[in-house]
């Protein structure tokens, strides 16, 4: 598999003021460094603690929100330089689908105009192509054509998601932000909106890139998965891998806390202690460090562990591999 998105080193930085002035006192450094190859055709997972800088993400890499620093190379191009009217094109290329289908959807629209409106924008489809495509995409979704001149209130929440996915769809994108598709559906429901999203990616060819909190539905999707921690990437890895043998002491605790079927494995429980630190004043060195259960010694301290390859292969950030 070739890369398609290149992330290197991103940041996104918002600012904090106070004081009397009202001036500048700090940032809030959502991102910070945080870097990602994401494979062609891939579903490759995001997951960390809420707060953890994963929205922030993916919105930065899509550049819906600017990022502070740092570079994201789209097929070959690097996007963080592009023009407005660039990033125009390259929204027909890298689409989202958010957790709230509901507050996504103009509730004024019907559902064919909610589903044609990003192709009036950013495509020259004719009325008629428009037209052809809403009524495939539709189906495709697993909805009718009798749905098309409805209003979006007349529906659940996983067909709103439905409807949502057949937009961003519309105009052919091959790679998706899935920013917690299925957090705000039922149980139930979940599971027929991932099998949609993993039918779809295989008629469309598209790529994915999915935020979750949820482990369980994390394994049941993702080839691979990366893991936030304040802003960075602590590990990457295949998802059987990463589950059956994670490498970084958060993903470690991150894992354990994920309830399963077995009691035994209770024991095995790794509890943090405390919250996450602030992410406007990060702890130096690894960030991990004041809540890591391996913690080395001084080095943990002082020195940034990169995110690389280590001898077996897995890629993490942490000094106990060096
Ligand atoms: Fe823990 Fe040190 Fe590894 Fe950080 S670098 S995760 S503090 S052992
Ligand atoms: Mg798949």
């Amino acid at each position: 598999h070739d890369t398609l998105v290149e992330i290197q080193e991103l940041k996104k930085y918002y600012p904090v003021t106070g004081g009397v002035l009202n001036r500048r006192v700090g940032d809030v450094k959502a991102v910070d460094g945080a870097s990602l190859d994401i494979k062609e055709g891939e579903t490759l997972g995001l997951v960390g603690e809420s707060g953890c800088g994963k929205s922030t993400f993916g919105r930065s890499v899509l550049r819906l929100t600017e990022p502070t620093d740092g570079s994201v190379v789209f097929d070959g191009e690097d996007i963080t330089e592009a023009s407005k009217d660039r990033l125009r094109e390259l929204r027909q290329e890298m689409q989202i689908v958010f957790q709230d289908a509901a507050s996504s959807i103009n509730p004024r629209m019907r559902v064919h105009e909610v589903i044609e409106e990003p192709m009036k924008w950013l495509t020259d489809l004719s009325e008629e192509e428009r037209e052809a495509r809403t009524r495939q995409l539709i189906e495709d979704v697993g909805l009718s054509v009798d749905h098309l001149q409805r209003a979006p209130h007349e529906f659940s929440g996983g067909q709103q998601q439905r409807i949502a996915i057949a937009r961003a769809l519309s105009v052919n994108p091959r790679f998706i932000v899935c920013d917690e598709p299925t957090s705000a559906l039922d149980v139930s429901v979940q599971a027929k909106i991932l099998n949609l999203l993993d039918d779809l990616q295989d008629e469309y060819n598209l790529t994915y890139l999915v935020i979750n909190h949820d482990m369980s539905v994390v394994k049941h999707v993702c080839d691979r998965v990366a893991v936030m921690y304040l802003g960075k990437i602590v590990e990457v890895g295949p998802t059987d891998e990463l589950f059956d043998n994670p490498k970084h002491p958060y993903t470690q605790a991150l894992l354990s806390s994920v309830p399963r079927a077995s009691k035994e494995k209770l024991d095995d429980q790794i509890v943090l202690e405390g919250n996450p630190p602030s992410p406007e004043d990060p702890p130096t060195g690894c960030r991990f460090h004041p809540r890591c259960p391996e913690y080395i010694g001084s080095v943990c301290e002082e020195e940034k562990p990169e995110l690389r390859e280590r001898e077996d292969k897995r890629t993490c950030a942490c000094h106990l591999y060096e």
